[in-house]
């Protein structure tokens, strides 16, 4: 996979060697076990994958370069590039301007906009009725266009299935800017309908296999549909995709159940009704949901600390993880553990900011208290070693850092 130009204030001492280290040791990426670094009264336990995915270094890089590219020239963001407040808040610093924010909503109109500014599209990519309208003002849109390849590769596949009469059962948040894109790209040849969880795919399933009423279609998925959707037409042949960023686990689970139905009303196993998508799942996702089922796993955690902006989806799915097993806490940054050993966090399933004190585990150079530690896919390295520094504060005594890197170096080779 190729690398990318990321700048150097977003790379970390700590963790760079880690990641490098476990590459060269495993550079097919077939070990998933966590790296454990012994502060002695502290341990942390490293997810072994976490951090900037491809998609993410890919817009990182565009974005900068538009800004060394342009200078006195007005460059906008269609919204957030990715959601990380930090990267984010660094882009608004250096001039770029978002036109909407996470929801759609509005932050500068679109009538603002002159032919000769900039205009960024964001990872999660972005309608085809928003590329429309800036064709129409005269805006370049491929000049700096970050959208993941990854994410390209979902609207192929839709495109590709609704080419051949298939429904495209999307499955995401139908807010989310990368939701909202895919919706708009698999509408294009053919039919959409999206659907957030496995509450909603075993409604949707009813529907499928006759056992509710179709005219109660629309008391469910009003508003989810793309134009002209006819339930008594379009719930005949079905692909699954999902928001890239979803729990994997959750799609697969969604994906057999809508076969199970699809087969169920038919009487008989399909493979003409049903398309295989599994391929368009994203291996960064993938990876890193593996990486901390596979650190929570290992059993000797304590505690997990998640970093991550809070309307991050794919950090989200991780706390949802660890929160399974571990007193959970969902972090910003380092600002977020206080001088009196508070740490605010975020209750991701309630959109509560909250704060608990002191909930670090008692640590002695017998029983040093252990925290896993990973982030989400759009969270900077050099954020998680600032964390990893400030936990380190809370414990009094512990070794220095390059003698814990070294001796995980000497580990590592033997
Ligand atoms: S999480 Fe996957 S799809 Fe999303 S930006 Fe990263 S590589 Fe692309």
């Amino acid at each position: 996979m190729r690398s990318f130009e990321v700048p150097a204030f977003y790379l970390s001492p700590i963790i760079s060697r880690v990641k490098a280290r476990r590459k060269a040791q495993d550079p097919r990426k077939q070990n998933f076990e966590p790296t454990v670094l012994d502060f002695g009264t502290v341990r942390f336990v490293l997810a072994r994958h976490f951090g900037f995915c491809f998609g993410v270094e890919n817009a990182i890089e565009i974005a900068y370069r538009a800004i060394d590219e342009n200078p006195g020239k007005r460059i906008f963001l269609l919204s957030q590039m990715i959601h990380n407040p930090e990267v984010n808040l660094d882009l608004q610093d250096r001039g770029i301007r978002f036109l909407q924010d996470t929801e759609g909503n509005v932050l500068t109109p679109m009538s603002e906009l002159r032919r000769e500014d900039v205009v960024l599209i964001p990872a999660f990519g972005t309608t085809l009725e928003i590329e429309e309208q800036l064709k129409e003002i005269g805006v370049d849109v491929d000049a700096y266009n970050t959208t993941c390849p990854f994410v390209e590769k979902v609207w192929k596949r839709s495109a590709k299935l609704a080419t051949e009469d298939y429904t495209i059962i999307i499955h995401g948040k139908p807010v989310h800017e990368e939701t909202r894109a895919t919706f708009s790209h698999a509408g294009e040849k053919g039919h959409a309908l999206v659907i957030k969880n496995m509450r909603e795919a075993e409604i949707l399933c009813g529907f499928i296999t006759g056992e509710t009423d179709i005219a109660e279609f629309d008391t469910y998925f009003k508003g989810r549909t793309s134009a002209g959707f006819d339930p008594n037409i379009h719930l005949n042949r079905l692909g699954v995709v999902n928001q890239t960023t979803m729990l994997a686990s959750d799609t697969q689970a969604i994906s057999d159940r809508i076969k199970r139905a699809v087969d169920a009303r038919i009487s008989q196993k399909s493979t003409v009704d049903f398309a295989n998508t599994r391929d368009t799942l994203c291996y960064a996702t993938n990876d890193n949901q593996q990486a901390t089922q596979s650190a929570l796993a290992s059993g000797m955690a304590d505690m997990a600390v998640v970093v991550g902006g809070y309307n991050s989806s794919n950090t989200s799915h991780l706390v949802e993880l660890c929160e399974e097993k571990l007193p959970t806490f969902f972090i910003r940054n380092e600002k977020e553990f206080l001088p009196d050993g508070t740490v605010q966090h975020f209750d991701w399933r309630r959109g509560l900011h909250q704060s608990t004190m002191d909930p670090w585990p008692v640590s002695d150079a017998q029983n040093p208290s252990c925290v896993l530690v990973t982030s989400g896919a759009s969270c900077p390295d050099a954020t998680v070693d600032r964390v990893m520094h400030a936990i380190l504060q809370r414990y009094p005594g512990s070794k220095d850092v390059d003698e814990v890197l070294v001796d995980f170096e000497q580990r590592m080779t033997l």
